[in-house]
């Protein structure tokens, strides 16, 4: 049990890479809080794991929200106690070159990829700097370093998610607290299934065309992610501070 005994809080955990991730902290011992705005989806994913005999609450809170997000960690530590990880890990698609973007799907995009970044770490960090420990896991993308066609918006956001967990990484050392990305390629979930529908007239083809651009010759899997999340929320990890972690299936040297 690589967990045992940590309260983990995943935001869009309702779906994709966040509700394998759900599943995997708790099978590994942890207690989780199952964030996401989907409340239906959100109570299947904690009773997919309490009937698995493992720990796990839904809460609803919009993660760009502070109000909502705020409320979130007050009933998360009322439950639990302490907080040991938190995962950011919502986010949307955008999709368009720069000049095809209208500056409020441009302001969505930044809203929850990045400030919904800023948002839940926000309120989390007071807790953690008290305890002196924690580990925060930032949703990046592989996209933030490799270019990719009409993804103007979501290559900033994650961009910007990278370069953030750095600087957090420096601010916050000195009170144990370590920070880490995840760079996915393309994984194959839901997200990724709207993407290929809104962009492409053939999105088998697309599937193809995306399979040929990583080395391992395929998509990955939430699974894939959420054993990098498992590895970064251990303490096996202990060792990495502002790291940008890669689960791309070679797509960045493709
Ligand atoms: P997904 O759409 O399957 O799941 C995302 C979840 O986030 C959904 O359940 C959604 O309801 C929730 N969410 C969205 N906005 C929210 C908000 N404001 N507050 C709370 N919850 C919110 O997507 P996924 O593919 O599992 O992606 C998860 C993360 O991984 C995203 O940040 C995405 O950018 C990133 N990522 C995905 C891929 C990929 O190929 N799938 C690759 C790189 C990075």
């Amino acid at each position: 049990m690589r967990l045992q005994g940590k309260v983990t809080l995943i935001t869009g955990a309702a779906s994709g890479i966040g509700k394998s991730t759900a599943l995997l902290f708790a099978s590994q011992g942890a207690s989780v809080i199952v964030n996401d705005l989907d409340q239906v989806k959100g109570e299947e994913t904690v009773q997919e794991i309490r009937n698995l005999g493992g720990e796990a609450t839904f809460i609803q809170a919009d993660v760009t929200n502070p109000e909502s997000v705020k409320s979130m960690v007050e009933q998360a530590l009322a439950k639990y106690g302490q907080i040991d990880v938190l995962f950011n890990n919502a986010g949307i698609s955008g999709v368009g070159a720069l000049h095809e973007l209208e500056p409020e799907q441009w302001d969505r995009v930044m809203g929850i990829n990045i400030k919904g970044v800023f948002i839940p770490s926000k309120y989390v960090l007071p807790h953690m700097m008290e305890r002196k420990s924690g580990s925060i896991i930032n949703m990046s993308s592989c996209i933030a370093e490799i270019g990719l066609a009409r993804r103007a918006s979501y290559a900033a956001s994650k961009g910007a998610v990278l370069a953030l967990t750095k600087s957090m990484q420096v601010d916050y050392a000195s009170y144990g607290i370590r920070v880490n990305a995840l760079l996915p390629g393309t994984i194959y979930t839901p997200f990724v299934e709207q993407y290929l529908k809104n962009s492409y007239d053939d999105p088998e083809a697309a599937i193809a065309a995306l399979k040929t651009r990583q080395l391992s010759g395929d998509l990955g899997l939430p699974e894939d992610v959420a054993q990098a999340a498992l590895f970064l929320a251990s303490d096996e990890s202990k060792f990495m501070m502002g790291s940008p972690l890669y689960i791309d299936g070679g797509v960045v040297f493709g």
